[in-house]
């Protein structure tokens, strides 16, 4: 489940509480000279609150497992392309871009953009007609670049 998603669900669930807390406060107003009605609706209306409180305690760690997750992706994605440097591959300026090269294949640019993101993806040299903005394109991330 995506960080998001799991923020969503319990923001909802909130949301839920909140309108059956109000519910049972209506009903609170109509159950007036039941003596027994009304205590069933205040212990009601208490395990709601605690319902409640516990949700917002939950957005909070929902929240902080959010930005430490986060945080450990950005960890392993460093990780990965200092794992892929000692694999032999570098950062280099070819023409007016920056590609990734492996020092086996000087010739092969991958995309440094896909690179980042883990991803190897060979540069593809585009037709001389289509060679306005950039003379490869990057066939995932579709960016355009100029390595003349
Ligand atoms: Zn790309």
């Amino acid at each position: 489940m995506e960080d998001a998603a799991v923020l969503e669900t319990v923001t909802a669930a909130a949301n839920s509480v909140k309108a059956v807390v109000e519910a049972i406060k209506a009903a609170r107003g109509k159950a007036k000279g039941n003596a027994e009605a009304l205590a069933a609706l205040v212990n009601a209306q208490e395990l709601a609150l605690s319902l409640q409180s516990s949700l917002f305690e939950a957005k909070e760690q929902a929240f902080a497992l959010q930005e430490e997750n986060r945080q450990l992706r950005a960890q392993v994605r460093e990780h990965e392309t200092r794992a892929l440097e000692r694999e032999g591959y570098e950062r280099r300026k070819m023409g007016q871009a920056v590609v990734v090269v492996h020092e086996d294949h000087p010739d092969r640019p991958l995309c440094a953009t896909c690179f980042a993101a883990g991803r190897m993806v060979d540069l593809v040299e585009l037709p001389l007609v289509a060679q306005v903005v950039g003379t490869h394109i990057c066939p995932t991330c579709e960016l355009p670049v100029k390595l003349k």
